[in-house]
C-alpha cells in the first residue's frame, strides 16, 4: 500500500474525532527550525458532512485491539486497515507543511498491543518532527486512556495540546459501549496532565527556558446521543472537568451511527445536531457567563430546550430577576441578560463610570437589543414598549435561525459568527 492510500484511509478514520481546534498558542520561529505555531491555529477545512477538521488530521493506525461499539475502527469491523511508520508520517507532515497545505498535525491512533506501545509509536513520530526536522508548528496529540505517566510526560513535552477522549460521561455507559476502557484509565492521564501543567507553569516562572509541557492545554470529547445520559449529566461532567483538570475545551460530538449494534441507537436515527449545538451554547455559559450546570438544568428539566438558546431559556424561567437596570446591575447580573455578552457587559460597566446611561446610547455597546430589550431598563425607561406574557416572549425569543441551520451541517460554535449565546 503506498503512502497516499494510507493517508486516504487514516484521514478518513480520524474524521469522527472533533476535539481539534485552533492552537491557541503563539510561538514564532526565531530563525531556527521550520514553522511557527500561531494563535490563529492549525488550518481547518470542511468535510462533506460539515465537520470542521484540520487538513492533516490522521490516525497513526486504524488497527485497534479495542471494540468500542460506536467506532468505525473497532476490532470487530471488517474494514481496510493501514498503519504509518513514524518515519512515513513525519516525512508526510513535513512535505505537506512545506507545500503550505497544513500548519500543524492532529495525531491520534487506534490501540495496538497496549496504550503504552501505541503512545511510544506516536512519540517516535513527534520526536522525528521536533528533533530531526525541527518542526515548530502546532501539534495536537491524543493520549490513549491507560497510558503510563512517563509516556504522557514525553508526549506533553513534544505536543502543544493533549487530549484524552472521555467519550461517555458515566462509568456505566463506558462499560456498556467501550468495555476495554475504564473511567480510571481516562481520569488518570487527565489528572497527570493537569498537575504536570501546573508544575510546569511554576517551572517557567523560575526558569524562562524550561521546556513547556502541553502549552495549549488539554481537551476532551464527549459523544452525545449514543448513551442515555441527559444533558444535565453531560454538562455536570463538563463542569467538573473544567474545575478539576482545568480543561481548555470540552467538545461535544453528536453521535453518528456507523455500526449496527444492539447497544446503540438505530442506524436510521439522525445525528442529534441541534442538541450538540445547545450543549456548546450551554458550555459557553459555564465558562464565560458564571452559570453552573445545576442552574441551567435540574432533575425536573434534565435536557436543554431545543427551541431556545440556554440563556434565554434560563431567563424565561426566572422572570422575577428582570427587568435589570443597566445603570445599577453588577457585572454578573448583566451577563444574565439575554442579548448582553461579555464585551457588552464590560463596555456598559466602563461607560457608566463617567455618566448615567440612557436608552438611546445602547446601540454603541453591541447589545442584541432584539433580545435584551425585553429584560432591561435604562435610566428607569423600559427597553421594550411593553413586556409580553411569558408564552409570547418564548415565541419571540425562539432561535428559529439556529433550528433552521441544523441540517445537514454540524455546528461548531467558533466557526459560525453570532451563534454564541449572548
Ligand atoms: S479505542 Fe475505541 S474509539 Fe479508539 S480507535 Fe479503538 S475502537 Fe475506536
Amino acid at each position: 500500500m503506498d503512502l497516499m492510500q494510507k493517508l486516504a484511509i487514516l484521514g478518513e478514520s480520524a474524521r469522527y474525532d472533533v476535539s481539534c481546534s485552533t492552537s491557541g498558542i503563539d510561538r514564532p520561529n526565531q530563525g531556527k527550525g521550520v514553522g511557527n505555531a500561531s494563535v490563529g491555529g492549525i488550518c481547518h477545512t470542511w468535510t462533506e458532512d460539515g465537520r470542521c477538521v484540520s487538513l492533516l488530521k490522521v490516525l497513526l493506525t486504524n488497527h485497534c485491539d479495542y471494540d468500542c461499539a460506536y467506532c468505525a475502527n473497532r476490532r470487530s469491523n471488517d474494514i481496510v486497515r493501514a498503519a504509518f511508520q513514524p518515519e512515513e508520517l513525519a516525512d508526510l507532515t513535513m512535505a505537506f507543511y512545506r507545500r503550505n497545505y497544513i500548519e500543524g498535525l492532529f495525531l491520534s491512533s487506534g490501540v495496538v498491543q497496549s496504550p503504552d506501545h501505541t503512545t511510544e509509536l506516536m512519540i517516535r513520530t513527534l520526536l522525528l518532527l521536533r528533533g530531526r526536522y525541527h518542526f515548530n508548528g502546532y501539534i495536537h496529540a491524543k493520549a490513549i486512556p491507560g497510558t503510563g505517566p512517563d509516556l504522557i510526560e514525553k508526549l506533553g513535552l513534544l505536543a502543544d495540546r493533549i487530549s484524552v477522549n472521555m467519550e461517555q460521561c458515566t462509568a456505566s455507559s463506558l462499560q456498556a459501549l467501550a468495555p476495554q476502557k475504564t473511567a480510571q484509565a481516562i481520569a488518570r492521564p487527565m489528572q497527570f496532565i493537569a498537575s504536570r501543567r501546573q508544575a510546569n507553569q511554576d517551572e517557567l516562572v523560575r526558569y524562562r527556558h524550561a521546556p513547556a509541557f502541553a502549552p495549549a492545554g488539554q481537551s476532551t470529547q464527549i459523544i452525545v446521543g449514543a448513551s442515555p445520559e441527559r444533558d444535565l449529566q453531560i454538562l455536570s461532567s463538563a463542569q467538573k472537568l473544567y474545575r478539576d483538570y482545568h480543561l481548555k475545551r470540552v467538545y461535544y460530538s453528536a453521535y453518528i451511527p456507523v455500526n449496527q449494534d444492539s447497544r446503540l441507537p438505530a442506524l436510521s436515527q439522525p445525528p442529534p445536531l441541534l442538541r450538540e449545538h445547545r450543549l456548546y451554547q450551554a458550555d459557553w455559559l459555564l465558562r464565560f457567563y458564571h452559570f453552573r450546570s445545576d442552574e441551567l438544568l435540574d432533575h425536573h428539566q434534565p435536557d436543554l430546550d431545543l427551541e431556545l438558546d440556554p440563556k434565554c431559556a434560563w431567563a424565561l424561567r426566572h422572570l422575577e430577576y428582570y427587568p435589570v437596570e443597566l445603570n445599577r446591575a453588577d457585572y454578573e447580573t448583566l451577563l444574565r441578560v439575554p442579548g448582553i455578552g461579555v464585551r457588552s457587559a464590560q463596555k456598559i460597566i466602563a461607560a457608566r463610570r463617567g455618566h448615567r446611561l440612557r436608552l438611546e446610547e445602547l446601540k454603541a455597546f453591541n447589545l442584541t437589543l432584539r433580545r435584551a430589550s425585553w429584560f432591561i431598563t435604562c435610566d428607569g425607561q423600559y427597553g421594550a414598549a411593553r413586556v409580553p406574557p411569558a408564552e409570547s416572549l418564548r415565541f419571540l425569543l425562539a432561535d428559529k435561525a439556529g433550528m433552521r441551520r441544523q441540517s445537514p451541517l454540524q455546528l461548531q460554535m467558533e466557526d459560525i459568527p453570532g451563534v454564541y449565546p449572548v
